[in-house]
């Protein structure tokens, strides 16, 4: 059995790039919360995160995979496992009539910006969205009534034993904040995704106003993982007004607390902790519940 010196230098040799020990999660989290990963790396290209997740499975190493951190929280007492951050897979090549192929860690903002520079339409709903693509797809993000599983043409991704393989759009499993990716283990390292052409100054203006209706609620005030449950369309009434409807608004445990400004977000009011936005989130479910008859569904993941 290979002692902790060895493993680390045997992930430092494979993830080609430095691999931290005990590396604290918040710094990768928006939330801003989670204890350490016992160890972290940041492989910068497909191949090298490949031998990672092998590596870890033949020493038996638990891997976690990181798009932008903008969705999840670590638990306090950390992840035992090595956490694999895409966010060097960050290629952007845009092709011929609004085909774009990104790497998995390209961050929404700056598909944003290439938009702009290159007269694309079709990501506006996304900007000020934190995360990267391949999160998105993963999570099936969606805003301003549009989701990524309107522009995904197809993806490229890993199986769990290392296979690259490709996921036409009409078997990546779409639906409303979901994909086959939740369920299936894949690890998205490319996708290619369908904008149109369109005029540069119009695609800035409409960023601009999206993003601008974010700032304008106060989602980038305090450090959060956006909506803490999911919207369920079927029952009409959003999350957060039934959360909202108990009296929860300003609610606070320990240092988070549900957001005045949108009952569905559980703000950082500064050193938070896991077990705090836990407990919150299943007082907040149960009050539902209570209250309506309604079960919510977590968004927010939680690693392990
Ligand atoms: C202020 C704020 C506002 C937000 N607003 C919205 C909103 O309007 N709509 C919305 O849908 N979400 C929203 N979110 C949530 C979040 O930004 C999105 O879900 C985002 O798409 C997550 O992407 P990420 O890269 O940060 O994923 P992460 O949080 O890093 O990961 C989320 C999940 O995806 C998996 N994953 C990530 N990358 C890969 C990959 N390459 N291969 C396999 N699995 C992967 C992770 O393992 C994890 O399970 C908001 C968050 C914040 C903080």
């Amino acid at each position: 059995m290979p002692n902790f010196k060895n493993i680390l230098t045997q992930f430092t040799q494979t993830a080609q790039s430095p691999v931290q020990s005990q590396y604290p999660m918040s710094r990768e989290c928006s939330f801003r919360i989670g204890g350490p990963a016992r160890y972290f790396c940041a492989p910068p290209n497909v191949p090298a995160l490949r031998d990672c997740v092998l590596l870890a499975r033949n020493l038996g190493i638990a891997y976690f995979i990181l798009g932008g951190g903008s969705n999840l929280i670590f638990r306090d007492e950390g992840f035992n496992g090595i956490v694999i951050s895409t966010k060097k897979l960050d290629s952007v090549f845009v092709q011929p009539k609004g085909r774009v192929d990104a790497g998995a860690g390209l961050s929404n903002r700056t598909l944003t910006a290439e938009t702009v520079k290159n007269g694309l339409s079709g990501f506006e709903w996304a900007s000020g969205l934190p995360g990267t693509i391949g999160g998105g797809i993963f999570m099936n993000a969606k805003c301003y009534g549009s989701a990524f599983s309107e522009i995904v043409c197809d993806v490229t991704a890993l199986t769990p034993d290392g296979e690259q393989v490709h996921v036409k759009h009409s078997d990546c499993g779409f639906a409303y904040k979901r994909s086959l990716f939740q369920t299936n283990g894949y690890i998205l390292t490319g996708v290619a995704l369908q904008l149109l052409p369109g005029d540069n100054e119009a695609i800035r203006r409409r960023n601009d106003e999206v993003r601008q209706d974010r700032e304008q609620k106060g989602q980038f005030l305090f450090p959060s993982a956006g909506c803490a449950f999911k919207n369920d369309y079927n029952i009409g009434v959003p999350a957060g007004r039934l959360i909202e409807s108990c009296g929860l608004k300003g609610h606070q445990i320990g240092r988070v607390r549900v957001y005045e400004q949108h009952a569905n977000f559980i703000i950082n009011t500064g050193n938070g902790r896991t077990r705090d936005v836990l407990e919150l989130m299943d007082l907040m479910a149960a009050r539902v519940w209570e209250k309506h008859h309604i079960r919510l569904e977590p968004e927010i993941r939680v690693v392990p």
